[in-house]
């Protein structure tokens, strides 16, 4: 079944608000021609709305009757109309009826008040509610057949925000910011005004101290017009910019710029996505220390952003080019690891559970099988390092250390002082 985002506007291939792509089939002659939307009750229940919702708001757009038969999942529009027509107007019908006005996000509720004639939406994400266009013809439609005894009732809306709560908890909502890792900032190949984490802090001070700290070269770039914009729509924003700063030569990506602009967008964390795709193919092991310092100023200390970089190197391995990546997963990981890209706690964290937010959830169990080694080994030389060291803080470092030192070592030197506290070697997976 052919799937689309549910805000067609987002081309976001990450974008987790799906829809199966409206099917019509034209039946009848003459006067009795008709438009069958075979599958009206699956994108319905993808928008969380009764399908005689969307099916209606098809009739009052092209001024044609309907049949809504709920008992046998029959929904018809008179006329003859082509499925990309309809599949537009139902763009129209989410913009004005599914997504939130203030954030876009699709998970929205109606309320319906009938003696007030009044429709509310609440959104779940973000909290905004906001009263329906009483204008249009389907508010009537609604007022008339509020979503009750079917697929919006409180009690299916409940479990599927249930259920939403769940997979949040295998994502980005989990505690991320307890990190006692904090070493980035001295660090010689980062300067500290770049690593410097400045959190979430939108308010205007805080913008214009980032202005302030941010170099000349995005002095000229207006600041807060695209923060009003709905995050896949920077995310967008984003994407084509670093997309473009590529064609123009790939050894010379401007870090610094990429960085300013993920800022300027407020898109620190979730921008990992965008350059993982870009830059990253079946050669990402030998790409990984290429753009390693591109990637440290997204990623060192900011564990949100190395979750959103797991999701990445999920689809890369199982999805994008699993016939060369799969076998290979424990390597990338290792390397991931090694180039201090992802924290060992993030890496456990991953580990921990399967999540269905990126691939599919057999991709996502292959991908976890094929790591376990590297699992193990890291596993492993955690209970190492705790028998000879007291301090766990700086354990880690100095493993994180040792590790880079290692490989160094390999090409260069033997093995020196702190990495005789243990064994790197993982190159027989
Ligand atoms: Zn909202």
């Amino acid at each position: 079944m052919a799937m689309v985002n549910v805000n067609r506007k987002v081309t976001d291939q990450f974008y987790r608000y799906k829809m199966p792509k409206l099917i019509a089939k034209v039946e009848g002659k003459g006067n009795g021609i008709k438009t069958v939307i075979v599958n009206m009750a699956d994108v319905a229940k993808a928008l969380a709305r009764p399908p005689a919702y969307p099916t209606k708001f098809f009739g009052c757009e092209l001024g044609a009757q309907t049949q809504i038969d709920k008992k046998n999942d029959r929904y018809i529009v008179n006329g003859s109309h082509s499925g990309d027509k309809l599949q537009e107007i139902l763009d129209t019908f989410i913009e004005k009826f599914v997504l939130c006005e203030e954030c876009d996000n699709p998970e929205t509720t109606f309320s319906v008040q009938p003696k007030k004639e009044k429709i509310t939406s609440t959104c779940s994400a973000c909290g905004h509610s906001s009263v329906i266009d009483m204008q249009h013809r389907i508010a009537t439609f609604i007022l008339k057949n509020p979503p009750v005894d079917d697929s919006a009732t409180p009690q299916k809306l409940k479990k599927l925000q249930k259920e939403k709560g769940q997979q949040d908890n295998s994502g980005d909502s989990s505690p991320t910011e307890e990190s006692g890792f904090n070493g980035w900032s001295d660090e010689p190949y980062c300067e500290k005004s770049v690593i410097e984490d400045w959190g979430d802090d939108t308010s205007e001070e805080a913008v214009q101290q980032r202005m302030r700290t941010l170099g000349e070269g995005i002095k000229g770039l207006t600041y807060n017009n695209d923060l009003d914009k709905s995050v896949q729509e920077r995310f967008d924003i984003f994407f084509t910019f670093v997309k473009n700063k590529l064609v123009e030569g790939v050894d010379n990506l401007p870090d610094k710029e990429i960085l300013a602009e993920a800022e300027r967008l407020d898109l620190k964390d979730r921008a990992v996505l965008a350059l993982a795709e870009l830059l990253f193919n079946d050669k990402i092991i030998n790409q990984i220390p290429k753009y390693r310092i591109l990637f440290l100023r997204f990623m060192a200390n900011n564990h949100k952003a190395q979750k959103h970089f797991m999701g990445a190197f999920e689809i890369i391995v199982g999805q994008s080019y699993p016939e060369v990546l799969m076998p290979k997963v424990a390597h990338v990981l290792k390397a991931l690891y090694d180039n201090d890209l992802v924290d060992e706690e993030v890496i456990m964290d991953w580990a921990s559970k399967i999540s269905k937010k990126y691939v599919k959830k057999e991709v996502s169990t292959m991908i976890h099988a094929k790591a376990q080694p590297f699992i193990d080994w890291l596993q492993t030389a955690d209970e190492e390092s705790d028998e000879d060291n007291e301090e766990v803080e700086v354990v880690y470092t100095n493993r994180s250390e040792a590790a880079v030192l290692k490989d160094v070592a390999k090409v260069t030197h033997p093995v020196q002082e702190e990495s005789d506290d243990d064994d790197l070697d993982i190159d027989d997976i």
